[in-house]
């Protein structure tokens, strides 16, 4: 069976710019692309690891989910993103297990597929399933 892997570790910030600051300061990462995601009301910093990534996100929008997140629990790790292979089985296989989803399928930063599984079914760890556009 194929291991699976962390697409990547999303961290709630105030300011992407700022942030970006502090995590250059501590992690020699040169690889980075900034991008707003409309649908999801946020601008992200994606940081290019070895096999994976940190995606630094801030809310755009009063209505955004970060924006609620800093509001009640401040900065911090807010999701950890699994790799799907076919994302719509993976999400089906969840389901039928039990699992609390959290909204439909959707597209996500760089055209990525994504939905997420809530905190509640994954012991505190808000967890989302991600498939690559490529
Ligand atoms: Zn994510």
């Amino acid at each position: 069976m194929k291991k699976l892997r962390i697409d990547h570790i999303a961290i709630a910030v105030n300011n992407v710019e700022e942030a970006l600051k502090n995590y250059q300061k501590a992690l020699n990462i040169d690889h980075i692309e900034i991008e707003v995601v409309q649908n999801e009301k946020v601008r992200v910093a994606m940081l290019d690891l070895e096999d994976t990534r940190i995606e630094l996100m801030e809310p755009i929008s009063e209505e955004s989910p970060i924006k609620k997140f800093l509001v009640e629990r401040g900065e911090g790790i807010h999701h950890l993103a699994i790799t799907a292979d076919n994302i719509e089985k993976d999400a089906a296989r969840a389901t039928e297990n039990g699992m609390k989803m959290i909204g439909t399928l959707r597209t996500g930063s760089f055209g990525r597929k994504i939905t997420f599984i809530h905190p509640k079914s994954m012991n505190g760890v808000l967890t989302e399933f991600c498939e690559s556009s490529k």
